[in-house]
């Protein structure tokens, strides 16, 4: 039976298979349970723990139908176990349906007349009139199926119009239909105490009576971890043979020495940093290479990943390319273009501006540049939305690319041919979920910040000692300091969001008087935004009150004062990013973290977390751990992991495990790879080749 072998279905089933995800009988195989049912053992309904799933045998006493005030049915029980002759109140026991059909009525009173017994699967609570079970599962008991299961009963995701036991039977089916020979080396598994993959799924589907209940739905059974290890096993090699096909594609080789790269290095009024070296280095022989970059610059905010983009431009500019730098936001970018032309016009490079909001006029004559003379092209997503035409690109840099989604990434690849693609990333990830998610790229870490600066000291103030801060931000900037005030986080709400920016903007305009106040948000005009930028940067401003809008990538080195309002509402990569603005320069800076009391426990952890930490990668570990991964890397990247059972915070050695013998496997046995390739993600791997 062949890995792609369809599920022969009617088309309403087929629909509804579908909606799982199922499409070949080998889906349903690796259909696995959400869960398990103990129906293995009975429970004396006298003294049955109440809140827990147990099975009970019962006798039907009574069954009343309650029209009003909701339709419902109502089964009086009783244990059969002593002939049904009650023997006190508590022993008696209501199941209660909602929704029931006239055929399951007429089943229930035949079970009552003829005294046989019914086995009820379920959650006993104390209703209002007593103990009930709402909705349990039961089957009236005849010969055939007097005998108990030998085995835990899984319970398996399903859709409406699906029910278990018939999903139960599909699968049951197809298990017995299809090859589960062993992909993988006997030897080497056994070596990691993993079991076949034929065993392990044995297991899963039909637990044998010894196996502990707790274990397998925790998951921690050496079947489900064959499972997980076979998953993130497949997730590493579709990701690696993505990575390995884009380096047999051809991209332009750029020469590595270079005049434009040197009188940049010149002219800077510092000095980089030994690992600022070392990733210009590694991108620029990567560069240098017939095949295209794909590499992730990582580096923790304020660690001087702009300038090493820079030096990049700079030698695809030299070898007479064209490079496209992309940012998120339109304040980010517009700092970047700015930044890039006083670096590089000067140098007599042709620096594009590009965005989305310009007027028609300006973004014809930028379109137009692109297409011929430009150099260098600065913008927003427009650079990939709109219908642009490059003349030549050779790389494209995008900048905190965890905030664009994989799609475009994607969609990147295939603007202008091959470019070298260079991503940068301030939003440092755990080893194992970085394994996991840019197992497709190569990946350089600037690990060390510019000297001279300070740490930032943060402090937490709840509400109601905003006095006390307005008072230090009034000290700061009589010092000459300039300060950053921002506004809460409203996520549900962008209107709502933007009116509390209005209001903090007015009521701080009224208790600091003698400040010059700015205010931006994400909805103002981008001339109007950028008009304000520049006056925080040129010192114009005092204080900038502003929303999240800043929270990437804004640099301006005499800000040393940050208000964050209602910081409990903050996520911790947000709030690690806003502090990050602070304390750029040599000036020691303050962040202050306005919270507003009582907080949740989640919101306190994070708290503790800003507060004890600086280092965004030991940030990002306890952000995992508060968090779990699925948040972690963001909605919009969720379209690649292909994860239904590993954890990645939860399995991190599996991970790495996979990680091991996916390289092995590429090298001496391609075949093995591409067979457990098909078996795991048959037709969703094409979403990756894209
Ligand atoms: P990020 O990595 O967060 O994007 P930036 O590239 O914005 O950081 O750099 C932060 C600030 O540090 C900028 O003002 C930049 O000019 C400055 N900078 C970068 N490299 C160095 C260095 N080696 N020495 C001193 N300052 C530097
Ligand atoms: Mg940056």
């Amino acid at each position: 039976m062949s890995p792609t072998d369809e599920i022969p279905a009617a088309a309403p089933l087929r629909d509804k298979l579908r909606k799982l995800g199922l499409e070949r009988r080998l889906d349903l195989v690796l259909h696995l349970p959400l869960r398990y049912d103990d129906e293995t053992k009975l429970t004396p309904l006298a003294g049955a723990p109440v809140g827990q799933p147990l099975q009970i045998e019962v006798l039907i006493v009574e069954i009343s139908l309650k029209p009003a005030p909701r339709r419902q049915l109502l089964v009086t029980v009783v244990e059969a176990v002593n002939g049904g002759v009650p023997i006190d109140q508590r022993d008696s026991l209501v199941l209660r349906f909602l929704s029931f059909h006239g055929s399951q009525l007429r089943i229930l009173e035949l079970a009552r007349d003829q005294g046989r017994r019914l086995r009820v699967f379920g959650e006993i609570r104390e209703g209002f009139f007593g103990l009930e079970m709402v909705h349990p599962r039961y089957r009236v008991i005849d010969e055939s199926c007097e005998q108990l299961p030998v085995a835990l009963t899984p319970v398996y995701p399903t859709t409406a119009g699906l029910s278990q036991t018939a999903l139960r039977r599909l699968i049951g089916r197809a298990r017995s239909e299809t090859d589960l020979s062993e992909i993988l080396d006997a030897g080497w598994c056994a070596a990691h105490a993993l079991p076949s993959l034929a065993d392990a799924l044995a297991v899963l589907h039909a637990p044998p009576p010894s196996v502990d209940t707790e274990v397998l739905n925790q998951r921690a059974h050496p079947a489900w971890r064959r499972v997980k290890f076979d998953e993130l096993l497949a997730q590493q090699l579709s990701l690696r043979r993505a990575y390995l096909a884009r380096r047999r594609q051809a991209a332009p080789r750029l020469a590595l020495l270079n005049d434009l790269t040197d009188r940049l290095k010149a002219t800077l009024p510092f000095v980089l940093t030994a690992a600022q070296h070392r990733v210009v280095h590694e991108i620029a022989l990567d560069l240098a290479q017939a095949y295209p970059m794909q590499r992730l610059l990582q580096g923790d905010v304020g660690s001087g990943k702009t300038i090493v983009a820079a030096l990049a431009a700079c030698q695809a500019i030299a070898a007479g390319y064209q490079v496209a730098f992309m940012a998120p936001t339109e304040i980010l970018a517009e700092q970047h273009y700015l930044k890039l032309r006083s670096w590089l016009t000067p140098l007599d490079v042709e620096v594009v501006w590009l965005s989305g909001r310009q007027r028609q006029s300006a973004k014809r004559l930028s379109k137009q540049q692109t297409a011929s003379s430009a150099q260098l092209i600065v913008g927003t997503h427009a650079l990939i939305q709109d219908k642009l035409d490059f003349a030549r690109l050779g790389l494209a840099i995008v900048d905190e690319q965890h905030r664009f989604g994989v799609m475009q990434r994607l969609e990147l690849r295939r603007k202008g041919g091959n470019p070298h693609q260079l991503m940068m990333s301030a939003t440092p990830i755990p080893r194992t979920l970085a394994m996991s998610y840019y197992a497709d790229l190569d990946v350089s870490t600037i690990d060390e910040l510019p000297p001279g600066r300070t740490p930032v000291r943060t402090r937490l103030f709840a509400e109601h000692r905003r006095a006390e801060v307005i008072d230090r931000l009034r000290q700061s900037v009589a010092r000459g300091r300039q300060a950053y005030w921002v506004c809460p986080l409203i996520e549900e709400s962008p209107k709502l969001e933007l009116q509390a920016a209005l209001d903090t903007y007015a009521i701080l305009s009224g208790e600091l008087p003698e400040l010059r106040i700015g205010l931006v948000h994400g909805r103002l005009k981008s001339a109007d935004k950028a008009a304000t930028m520049a006056a925080f940067v040129a010192g114009e401003i005092d204080l900038l009150v502003a929303t999240t809008v800043i929270e990437v990538g804004v640099d301006v080195a005499n800000a040393s004062l940050m208000v964050i309002e209602h910081a409990e509402r903050f996520g911790l990569a947000q709030l690690h990013q806003l502090r990050g603005r602070v304390g750029r320069g040599v000036e020691a800076s303050v962040c202050v973290l306005l919270y507003q009391p009582p907080l949740s426990e989640a919101a306190r952890a994070r708290l503790k977390v800003i507060f004890q930490h600086h280092d965004g990668f030991e940030i990002a570990r306890q952000d995992l751990q508060l968090r779990g991964p699925g948040e972690f890397v963001g909605s919009r990247q969720s379209g690649v992991p292909l994860l239904r059972y590993a954890d990645l915070n939860a399995d991190g050695d599996l991970v790495e495990l996979a990680q091991q013998l996916a390289g092995q496997l590429l090298c001496d046995d391609p075949d093995r790879a591409t067979r457990h390739l098909q078996r795991w993600l048959g037709r969703r791997e094409e979403l990756l080749r894209a």
